[in-house]
């Protein structure tokens, strides 16, 4: 009996083994199979792309510096599309809007073009030069001023609407969506001023029917702490202009008018706030072409 029970133990015992070792082969491959899909997801990147800039890399090949948007800006190399008869030739023009499908070469430490589906090419972008320097501006901005991190959640979007909405807009609403674009890139690079209260002595703007910019500061000034001092004067029209629209949508502040002086005036203002966050000045505002649109 005593035999019959210890047998029995024995079994149940070799019975337990056999299943850990079972479990431990299975969580292993499993543990393999999953160390091998993240390989895999980690060198094939999917994602949506806006083309900022594109160069030619000897015959055959092109550069592109693009602004994804799960991975911020990547430098891609478009192996073959300098060749005409190339699918991807036609497709990856600047501002051009792209699902990407990218493989990382570990070898040559590039990603590398694998397949392309067009989204959206903005022929109106190219058949306007305002439009065009309107857009060059933008990715320049970008290409300058933003490598990565978590603000390519807000860029991405924020570029991809802009480029809509210039695509179809009015030759009179280009200024409207250059401001909105520029005063929401500085919100989220965390440069904007102050707009409801003076910079220096603290005094409620809303009521102040002068207003200054000061650029070294990067300050709004009531009419006491800025006239007479060389800064730019900008319209109260224009500031409340921007608060009325901060709340709305890109596309819902394009539906919101702004008179000509004071339009004038805030681009004035917003464009020396963009040269106030980069180092020297902007290819694409040294010509002054943005100044007259
Ligand atoms: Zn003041």
């Amino acid at each position: 009996m005593l035999l019959y029970k210890n047998q029995y133990k024995y079994k149940k015992n070799l019975v337990n083994l056999m299943y850990i070792i079972k479990t431990i082969q299975i969580y292993t491959i499993h543990v393999k199979v999953l160390s091998l899909s993240l390989l895999w997801m980690n060198r094939n990147l999917r994602t949506d792309t806006i083309i900022l800039r594109s160069r030619r890399i000897g015959e055959l090949h092109k550069g592109l510096s693009c602004l994804t948007r799960d991975a911020g800006v990547l430098e891609v190399m478009a192996y073959g599309a300098g060749k005409g008869k190339s699918k991807l030739s036609g497709m990856i023009d600047p501002f051009s809007l792209l699902y990407f499908y990218l493989y990382f070469d570990p070898v040559k430490d590039n990603y590398k073009v694998t397949d392309i589906e067009q989204l959206n090419v903005f022929p109106e972008i190219r058949a306007s030069l305002d439009k065009f320097y309107t857009a060059s501006f933008w990715a320049e901005l970008i290409l300058r001023t933003f490598s990565g991190g978590g603000e390519s959640e807000q860029i991405y979007p924020l570029l991809a609407d802009s480029l809509k909405i210039l695509n179809y807009s009015a030759e009179k609403d280009h200024i409207l969506i250059l401001l909105q674009f520029i005063w929401r890139y500085l919100g989220i690079a965390g440069f904007t001023p102050d707009i409801e209260n003076c910079g220096r002595c603290g005094c409620s703007l809303s009521r102040i029917p002068s207003l200054w910019y000061s650029e070294a500061e990067n300050y709004f000034l009531c009419n006491d702490c800025g006239a007479g001092n060389f800064f730019i004067t900008i319209s109260p029209g224009g500031v409340r202009y921007l608060k009325h629209t901060a709340s709305l949508d890109i596309s819902g502040s394009m539906k919101i008018g702004l008179d000509k002086r004071s339009a004038e005036s805030l681009r004035r203002v917003l464009l020396a706030m963009i040269q106030g966050i980069v180092e020297y000045p902007l290819n694409t505002l040294k010509k002054g072409l943005l100044y007259n649109m």
